[in-house]
């Protein structure tokens, strides 16, 4: 029988700020104000106000060669696990024409974004892995200009970062984070060029700008506060399932950590793990609020119902520690990424395997994928006729097509082409 373990703490109880009515205030004086206002945010939420927000070339340089080579070793490793990746995937998408009848040509094209903001970030841990993840795949995709915005880390620049920004090819760096960060991406400053798109993850105060900013300038997705979903049978290995459902609790207060298992056992167990790991965890003070407020186990029946329920959630990571896991490729339908069977987890896909890690939270698994090269390109489209005969009869189609919508003027471009290249009479 069916049974919750652990239920999540009602919202209401969880309080908090207005984080729509703050992110609303500093846009509102990012557009009035330009950098101005920029800077007093920066100062107000960062203590964040140093003499330019954009390193120079010269900062650059020097900040990323005082990074150990290591470090900077395994950021390449990173950064072209994800290149090859990305690079697949723009293979995937092909430009076409199709002659729909004779003398009738239909086209379809895959335009680079021109300017694409990425937001890397950076209020609890230098997230140098989503550099990786905005500024290599959108110069895969052919972005021209590539504007990086990330906060400062406790008042110090982030050096592995902004690093992993600069071997990725952006080609402005600018130390600025947050709700300023990002309508300074959309809206532009006399400092700061507007972007035609702004990609990457972050809190709830820059998916929320991002979200009020959306029109005046295109998004990735909705990638918010991360979340876990782990579906497990009785041969997975509770411990494995406890420390990969904290690996993404720690992210923040906010995280929810879900389990959905057939065994009751497992999910006794994995309680049991967590309990134990939690205090040793040096996160404990960020995992710790998420599994009490946000973490869920449920009991079910079958992985049929492990898989239905699953679904409800759209999570933006599913990981399956089952016998058969491929199964859920054809069983599962929203999630934002799937990890398939212990030999993966989401620690691989957030840091090093190449699939990107921008992925949609919140549900929004429902209507979209994560960050990949598609989301840089505009798929366009185009057409040309060069037979008379049909230019002539679609002009006669388009007539009346749009005299039933009332539309003369556009029946007129038909009537002109009936006329001209078929004979037709003018009906006018
Ligand atoms: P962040 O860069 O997203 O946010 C830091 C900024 O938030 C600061 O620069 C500050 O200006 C602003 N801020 C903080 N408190 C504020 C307040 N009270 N009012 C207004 N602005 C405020 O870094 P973070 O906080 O570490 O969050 C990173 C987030 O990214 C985490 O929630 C993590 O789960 C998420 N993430 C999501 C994905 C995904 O694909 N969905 C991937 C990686 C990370």
């Amino acid at each position: 029988m069916a049974e919750v373990l652990k239920q999540p703490v009602p919202v209401a109880a969880s309080g908090g700020p207005d984080v729509s009515a703050v992110v609303r205030e500093v846009i509102a004086d990012v557009r009035a104000n330009g950098d101005d206002a920029v800077r007093k945010y920066s100062q107000k939420f960062d203590n964040w106000s140093p003499s330019s927000f954009r390193l120079s070339p010269a900062e650059i340089d020097k900040i990323v060669s005082a990074v150990p080579d290591g470090v900077i070793d395994d950021i390449k490793a990173v950064q072209a696990n994800v290149r090859r990746f990305a690079r697949a995937q723009r293979d995937s998408v092909h430009d076409f024409e199709v002659e729909t009848e004779p003398g009738v040509f239909l086209g379809q094209k895959n335009l680079p974004i021109v300017a694409a903001g990425a937001y890397v970030p950076g209020g609890r841990y230098p997230l140098t892995a989503s550099a990786h993840m905005t500024v290599v795949t959108a110069k895969v995709a052919g972005v021209e200009r590539v504007t990086a915005c990330t906060p400062p880390l406790r008042g110090e620049i982030p050096p592995a970062t902004i690093a992993a920004l600069h071997l990725a090819g952006a080609d402005e760096i600018f130390v600025l984070g947050g709700v300023q960060a990002v309508a300074a991406m959309a809206l532009g400053t006399a400092s700061l060029s507007r972007v035609d798109l702004i990609a990457g993850p972050g809190n709830a105060y820059v998916a929320e700008a991002k979200r009020q900013l959306f029109g005046e300038v295109g998004i990735d997705l909705f990638a918010g506060p991360t979340e876990i979903l782990v579906v497990a049978d009785d041969n997975a290995d509770p411990f494995i399932v406890a420390v990969d459902l904290l690996s993404q609790a720690e992210h923040g207060p906010d995280s929810p950590a879900v389990l959905i298992t057939t065994s009751s056992s497992v999910a006794q167990r994995t309680i049991e793990h967590i309990e134990a790991i939690l205090p040793g965890m040096p996160t404990a003070d960020l995992a710790g609020p998420a599994w009490r407020d946000h973490g869920q186990v449920h009991v079910v029946d079958s992985l049929d119902e492990a898989y239905a329920l699953a679904d409800t959630f759209a999570s933006e990571h599913v990981q399956i520690l089952t016998d058969n896991p491929r199964e859920a490729l054809d069983r599962m339908r929203h999630y934002g990424a799937l990890f398939l069977g212990e030999g993966t987890c989401v620690s691989y896909g957030d840091k090093v395997i190449g699939t990107n890690h921008v992925l949609p939270t919140r549900g929004a698994a429902r209507y979209t994928g994560g960050l990949w090269v598609g989301k840089y390109l505009r798929t366009v489209t185009y057409q040309e006729v060069t037979s008379q005969p049909a230019s002539a009869s679609l002009g006669e189609l388009c007539g009346r097509a749009a005299r039933v919508e009332l539309f003369e003027g556009h029946a007129r471009s038909g009537d002109v082409r009936a006329a001209k290249y078929g004979g037709a009479p003018l009906p006018w």
